[in-house]
């Protein structure tokens, strides 16, 4: 089965590579797929984000492999010939969201499922967006990212600061 976990990870966190984790327990390979939207203003370039994330998941010996798209996620699956989706739900806002995109995305595609993973309690307020704030702020983010993307983000900001 050819299943994706697509997102912006901008940058990847514990919260995502938990997702994963248990991904890969029931599907055994899992492609990480990095969207490239040019009006989305990321901290991190494409390039970046997926050379960041082949670094973290190095670990997994081969059963996560990295890939980038760009436009719509349905040509990315219909040319790819995917079968599932996986995506996190953290607190109830996410779910308007992605019940919205799986709905959307269905309408478009009928040959796959959009799987759902609920967060792990200890990764509900975790996000790219709350990692880069704190970054900014120079907290302690040890618990939220892998230790090279905590150094990368360190690199990044004393670049930009
Ligand atoms: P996008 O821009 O597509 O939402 P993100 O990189 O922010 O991309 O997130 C990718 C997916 O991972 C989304 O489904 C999001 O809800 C999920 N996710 C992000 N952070 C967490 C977390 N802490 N716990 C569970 N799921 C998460």
């Amino acid at each position: 089965m050819k299943i994706i976990y697509p997102g912006t990870f901008d940058p990847i966190t514990n919260g995502h590579i938990d997702i994963l984790e248990r991904g890969l327990k029931l599907f055994g390979q899992i492609t990480l797929l990095v969207s490239f939207h040019p009006w989305k203003n990321t901290l991190f370039n494409l390039d970046e984000r997926v050379e960041m994330i082949k670094e973290v998941v190095k670990v997994y010996d081969g059963k996560v492999k990295v890939d980038s798209y760009t436009g719509l996620l349905v040509d990315y699956i219909d040319k790819n010939k995917i079968d599932g989706v996986i995506r996190g739900l953290r607190a109830v806002s996410d779910f308007e969201y992605e019940f919205q995109m799986a709905l959307t995305n269905r309408k478009l595609n009928k040959k796959f499922e959009t799987i759902f993973f609920m967060t792990d309690i200890k990764y509900m307020y975790l996000s790219s967006s709350i990692v880069r704030e704190l970054a900014k702020l120079k907290a302690d983010i040890r618990d939220m990212v892998p230790p090279y993307i905590g150094k990368r983000l360190r690199e990044k900001l004393s670049n930009v600061l």
